[in-house]
């Protein structure tokens, strides 16, 4: 999966520990449309995905609590993200809230695609995909 440039797509995968397993499930699903695509994942998110999807082609960062929603929030800034699927648990306080808050916020600075539930990550999965066929 590539985007308009025809480069492959660049996406970043974050699930708080609640949530993991739900996006263990969705990034199992969509398997053959991720296989392309150069994938950045928090450190145990991203261990867990390719425990369960080793075929993936994806980059591990540190542990989000260890800084790794800021890493990824810097690519945001830099603007080498084409969407963020982070599933957030919206029941348990979070010792990095702090991080968690801006990550989020980062993506509605830049305006990047974001999801953070499996519905949405397939709409904006099903949008990236769609935007490259038509070039729209
Ligand atoms: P983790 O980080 O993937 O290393 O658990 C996710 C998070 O930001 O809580």
């Amino acid at each position: 999966m590539s985007n308009l440039s025809g480069k492959p797509l660049r996406l970043a995968l974050v699930a708080h520990d609640a949530k993991k397993g739900d996006l263990v499930e969705w990034v199992r699903q969509h398997v053959s449309l991720l296989e392309g695509a150069d994938l950045f994942a928090t450190g145990t998110t991203g261990a867990k995905v390719l425990e369960a999807s080793p075929q993936l082609k994806l980059t591990c960062l540190k542990s989000g609590p260890l800084g790794g929603d800021q890493q990824i929030g810097a690519m945001i800034c830099e603007g080498v993200l084409d969407a963020l699927f982070f599933f957030i648990d919206p029941m348990s306080p979070m010792p990095h809230d702090v991080d968690v808050k801006a990550l989020s916020r980062l993506a509605i600075v830049y305006d990047l695609p974001s999801a953070h539930s499996p519905s949405t990550a397939n709409f904006v999965l099903k949008g990236l995909f769609s935007q490259r066929e038509t070039g729209a």
